[in-house]
């Protein structure tokens, strides 16, 4: 065992000093040594972004534990929307903590996992009737809604899109696009998934939303048949894959297709829920209602928590038992969420969403006005991202965007890249984010582009 001496790690939440602070390089000695011991004992394959020992958050900051305390953009991937620690998370899951861990819900059924599914019945797009199971990554929520719409339609297929994201699990990583990191060497993958062409207006010509459906749909109907398709997934606005947003119209012609032809529709909202993009759900912002949404990231402020949610009839077609887990709907994480999503409404924050928007958005079209590189400035709310280009050509450049984002983090600006060419950083800050930080993070990413 290596012994290290400790200092008292500060407490996290809204009260940590919201300001950008180095007091030493990045890593700093005691990350440093974490990252040591991290290489010796955990697996490679478990990577990190920000080479830091992370000991408190909360606001808009991540402290490590030399002292530094990071600007976060990041909200470990879209997770810590209510911001890190925040005080009602903490008094609920301090309470719930107190009174009982875990019973399995499928053994000794409580009331919060009631109120969640409450919860997201009520607040996800739509008002007819509607039901939720809950689970613990986002992965497993997506692998939930794909057994429930087979069971529906007792139809086996499935179409995902290019670009798109939906986990790590075996028929997640089937429905994922991107190899490297994510597939390389991993299958054989779930039969039965099928791809078709993904609305990118900054790469696809420009084509109107609804041509760019007419595609999709006429390689569904040639390599799949709506005869065996039990279901459509997509993000509303693509995450890892880049922040995509899909042109007007889109969606709404998949969903209409989808309907006429009986194959179900599932909104992965698992990045863009919960605030994140301006609206509660990015459906919202393109008009749809989906039979099915799955949820985790923002929903409990970080602890794990996953559903899915979705028209009633399509839900109960899963016979009982057919659907659970040991700790899907832990206590714990359902008091998390109920705090969260109060959280969400009463300091309603979608709008406090919109307003980061207006900022970031201003501030990267500024840049972009004198430089090339800027290939693209897209998002929506919280969610935004620009894409890095090799000006002569309009080729992604991968390079200057790692370049970029290590720069960043060594200047104490946590950012996060994506994008199947790697070649977008993502803003996905917490809400709970000051806008002097913000600020003070797009003059660092100003000073790594003047650098670069
Ligand atoms: C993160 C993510 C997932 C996977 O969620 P995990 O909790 O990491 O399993 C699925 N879909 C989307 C859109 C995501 O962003």
């Amino acid at each position: 065992m290596t012994a290290i001496d400790t200092v008292a790690a500060p407490v996290g939440g809204p009260t940590l000093p919201q300001e950008r602070r180095l007091v030493t390089e990045i890593p700093g000695p005691r990350s440093q040594e974490l990252l040591a011991r991290k290489a010796a004992a955990v697996a490679a394959g478990v990577g990190h972004t920000a080479p830091i020992e992370a000991v408190a958050a909360g606001g808009g900051v991540v402290v490590d534990a030399d002292g530094n305390s990071l600007i976060d953009l990041g909200s470990g991937i879209a997770v810590t929307t209510v911001g890190n620690a925040h005080p009602r998370v903490v008094e609920a899951v301090t309470a719930q903590v107190a009174q009982f861990t875990h019973t399995c819900f499928m053994v000794s059924p409580y009331e919060s996992y009631v109120a969640v599914a409450e919860a997201l019945n009520r607040v996800t797009p739509g008002d007819h009737e509607k039901k939720s199971a809950l689970f613990n990554s986002g992965a497993e929520a997506v692998e939930n809604a794909i057994k429930i719409a087979r069971k529906f339609t007792k139809k086996q297929a499935v179409v995902a899109f290019d670009h798109g994201y939906h986990g790590r699990t075996n028929l997640t990583m089937a429905l994922t696009a991107k190899s490297m990191p994510y597939k390389s060497g991993f299958g054989p993958f779930a039969s039965e998934v099928y791809r078709a062409p993904m609305s990118y207006p900054f790469r696809d010509g420009g084509l109107s939303g609804a041509d760019a459906a007419r595609k999709a749909i006429s390689v569904i109907e040639k390599q799949v048949g709506a005869e065996n398709l039990a279901a459509v997934i997509i993000e509303p606005i693509q995450g890892e894959g880049g922040f995509i947003v899909p042109a007007d119209g889109f969606l709404e012609h998949l969903l209409r297709w989808c309907r006429s032809n009986d194959v179900v529709f599932i909104a992965d909202e698992i990045q863009t829920g919960f605030g994140r993009t301006g609206a509660m759900f990015a459906s919202e912002l393109f008009g749809i209602v989906p039979d099915l949404i799955t949820t985790a990231k923002g929903i409990a402020a970080g602890l794990p928590l996953a559903a899915v949610t979705g028209r009633a009839d399509i839900m109960d077609a899963a016979h009982a038992g057919g659907l659970g887990g040991t700790y899907g709907g832990n206590p714990i994480a359902c008091a998390a969420a109920l705090a969260a999503i109060e959280v969400f409404e009463s300091e309603d924050l979608p709008s406090r969403a919109r307003e980061i928007e207006t900022l970031l958005t201003g501030r990267l079209r500024d840049l972009q006005a004198s430089d090339p590189r800027i290939g693209d400035i897209r998002g929506r709310g919280a969610m935004i991202a620009v894409e890095f280009v090799v000006p002569s050509t309009g080729d992604p450049d991968g390079t200057l965007t790692s370049a970029i984002a290590k720069a960043c983090i060594a200047q104490g600006v946590i950012v996060l890249t994506c994008g199947t060419y790697g070649n977008v950083i993502r803003f996905l800050p917490p809400l709970s984010i000051s806008d002097d930080l913000l600020h003070e993070g797009l003059d660092v990413i100003a000073a790594a582009l003047a650098a670069h």
